[in-house]
């Protein structure tokens, strides 16, 4: 028997409860993996409450995110006691994830534990890490280089806003950062935040077109705040857009685009290439250090995911939340 979250739906409605399952309650795969540690993501968040659609499949373990030892494994791809990292794919979604002491899963979706980092530190980074390297590397692609001018971070507290933070100041980028959250000030200049303005001043209707302000933005909220980012982006900037923290909609017009030269990057996630995903990993490996992600990160057990998921999608958490398992 193993210890698990899992979510049902049924006659007595939508719920997420902590449980004992055996073996037989593993979806289909070739790999089997001891979970050490796994994440709580807004999509786990929202996957535990029900608040949006996540979960199409039940029961289902949540989790998209996790790493563990491979237990047994009928494929090539893996060795018995091998670490392995797993973003995405489905998994917490149409496939049981990462909360959970075991998890069965697809070897495809695999990759080894980057070299340099722990487990720990593998999910401090997880799925809103890895994909604030994509936006980042998205803008670097784009050729958006430090001397064109300062980077705009919107939900700056959050987990992709965390990284996207730390990630462009190390690697040279002067930050803006967009918070509801002014009084977490010193934790945002601690991750490289030069300067930080309201979110208020982006989240309501604004201007077609607004006074260049930024070369280039990672947007993990989506709505009036990603058309006021367009708005206010400089000349043939870019804007990696990932998310949607105030809303799916976009109520924007196409003047930043055809007077401006702007790019909209819009970056996912979930089926990323195997390749894309090895870049994105070895960058982040070599741009963190344990002492950015401990200050990033609060670690808690799996008696604490249900309560904690509620409180980030109520936008009380800050940074990341890691799942410890064993
Ligand atoms: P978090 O909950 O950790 O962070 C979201 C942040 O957005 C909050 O901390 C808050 O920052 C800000 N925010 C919350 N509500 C609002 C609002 N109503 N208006 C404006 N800002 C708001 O989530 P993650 O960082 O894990 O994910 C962020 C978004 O990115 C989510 O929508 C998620 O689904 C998406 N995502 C997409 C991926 C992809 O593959 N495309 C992968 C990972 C995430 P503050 O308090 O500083 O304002």
């Amino acid at each position: 028997m193993f210890k698990a979250i899992q979510i049902n739906k049924d006659d007595q409605g939508y719920r997420a409860e902590l449980t004992q399952l055996d073996d037989s309650a593993l979806p289909e795969g070739d790999v089997t993996v001891k979970v050490h540690y796994s994440t709580l993501n807004y999509k786990d968040g929202l996957a535990l409450t029900g608040k949006a659609p996540v979960v199409r499949r039940f029961p289902l373990t949540p989790g998209i995110d996790l790493v563990g030892t491979v237990e047994s494994c009928s494929s090539e791809a893996f060795a018995v006691g091998d670490t392995v990292l797993l973003n995405g794919f489905g998994v917490g979604e149409v496939h049981s994830g990462g909360l959970a002491q075991r998890a069965r899963l697809n070897s495809d979706w695999l990759i080894p534990l980057p070299e340099g980092l722990s487990g720990q530190q593998a999910m401090s980074i997880g799925t809103a890490g890895y994909t604030a390297m994509l936006c980042v590397q998205a803008l670097q692609r784009n050729g958006v280089t430090p001397d064109q001018g300062d980077i705009l971070v919107t939900g700056a507290n959050g987990g992709v806003g965390s990284f996207a933070i730390g990630l462009l100041s190390r690697l040279g980028y002067r930050v803006i950062v967009s918070t509801g959250r002014p009084e977490e000030a010193d934790y945002l200049k601690q991750l490289g935040a030069a300067d930080i303005i309201e979110r208020r001043l982006l989240s309501e209707p604004g201007k077609p077109l607004q006074k260049e302000q930024w070369a280039g933005a990672v947007d993990s909220v989506g709505s009036h705040t990603l058309a006021n980012v367009l708005a206010g982006t400089r000349y043939g900037g870019t804007v990696a857009a990932c998310g949607l923290a105030q809303g799916a909609d976009l109520p924007a017009t196409v003047m930043p685009f055809i007077l401006r030269g702007i790019t909209l990057a819009g970056v996912d996630s979930v089926m990323r290439p195997k390749a894309d995903r090895l870049a994105a990993w070895k960058q982040l490996a070599e741009l963190v250090d344990a002492e950015m992600l401990a200050g990033i990160t609060r670690e808690i057990g799996l008696e604490q995911v249900i309560e904690t998921a509620s409180d980030l999608l109520a936008g009380k958490v800050r940074g990341r939340i890691v799942v410890a398992l064993d």
